[in-house]
């Protein structure tokens, strides 16, 4: 898959995103077949963890990568498929739950901030900031005020990232509902994935529209030329983890990573 396949598949900044506009399953014309995707994970695995070495090297630059979707669109799965190639010393993953009282005793990215990368690092956030405008949002916790405030907030945010050299990379994982309620089923007959199930699952497929208008505004707001929101197709666990692969080598390319040369003449060592 070359890059061009996944310009499609953001939300164009100052734009309303309408979610059902994107496709929440691979596009049928040119499907790869499932062992064809498996040796392009493969393939973007080895990349990058190469290009993972490099970034650690140069300390000039940061990736951070942010998973955002409904349950079960497969924000652990994508994690732990796409990463598997990559030296666990070289990437952080971070997931966010309901915050703590003292996490919610301070301003909403008091907890984001601290879990961000530093300049050689690359860290993915299994859920992040973005709880705080969805969630929030559709249980009633904020206003609307508060909602816009925050999505100022949070494109300040992102923008002292960039200026910092830490690019953000920001994927909603696409579940259709009917995807949705075969994972959950799954779910509830494997005994050995009942401790992932809670209820506010449930209770939250329950709101899937009012979860889907908060996510298109949500990304409405925040999809920006410098870091967009890609929509992944994420019905089809193999196409999804391919997609993802991919743009995050293709992001990590484009910082145009150098390896630093040595700090001393090396043509002076003598090894005894
Ligand atoms: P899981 O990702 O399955 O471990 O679930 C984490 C739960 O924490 C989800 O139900 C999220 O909606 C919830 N959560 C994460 N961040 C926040 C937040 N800032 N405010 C309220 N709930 C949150
Ligand atoms: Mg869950």
């Amino acid at each position: 898959m070359q890059s061009k396949d996944y310009t499609p598949w953001y939300v164009l900044p100052k734009r309303k995103c309408q979610l059902s506009d994107f496709d929440t399953e691979p596009p049928s014309k040119k499907l790869p077949s499932n062992s064809e995707l498996d040796d392009h994970l493969v393939d973007m695995g080895e990349k990058l963890d190469k290009l993972q070495s490099t970034l650690h090297a140069a300390k000039t630059r940061g990736l951070l990568v942010v998973f955002q979707g409904m349950d079960t669109a497969g924000k652990d799965g994508v994690i732990r498929s796409v990463f598997t190639h990559v030296s666990p010393s070289g990437v952080r993953a971070e997931a966010f739950g309901v915050p703590t009282e003292l996490e919610s005793r301070h301003d909403f990215l008091w907890r984001i901030h601290a879990k961000a990368p530093a300049r050689g690092e690359m860290v993915i956030f299994n859920r992040s900031h973005y709880e705080d405008v969805l969630v929030t949002r559709v249980r009633g916790l904020i206003d609307e005020k508060t909602c816009q405030k925050r999505y100022d907030n949070i494109l300040h945010f992102e923008s002292l990232l960039q200026d910092a050299g830490i690019s953000v990379l920001k994927c909603y994982l696409h579940i259709s509902k009917s995807e949705q309620k075969k994972r959950l089923q799954a779910r509830l007959d494997d005994p050995r994935k009942h401790w992932k199930l809670q209820p506010s699952d449930f209770d939250d497929r329950d709101l899937w529209p009012q979860f889907t208008q908060a996510y298109e505004e949500a990304l409405s707001a925040t999809s920006t030329p410098e870091s967009p929101w890609y929509v992944v197709p994420a019905d089809s666990k193999p196409y999804r983890d391919s997609f993802v692969a991919g743009l995050i080598v293709q992001t990590l390319e484009n910082m145009k990573l150098k390896t630093p040369k040595p700090s001393f003449d090396l043509s002076k060592v003598k090894l005894s």
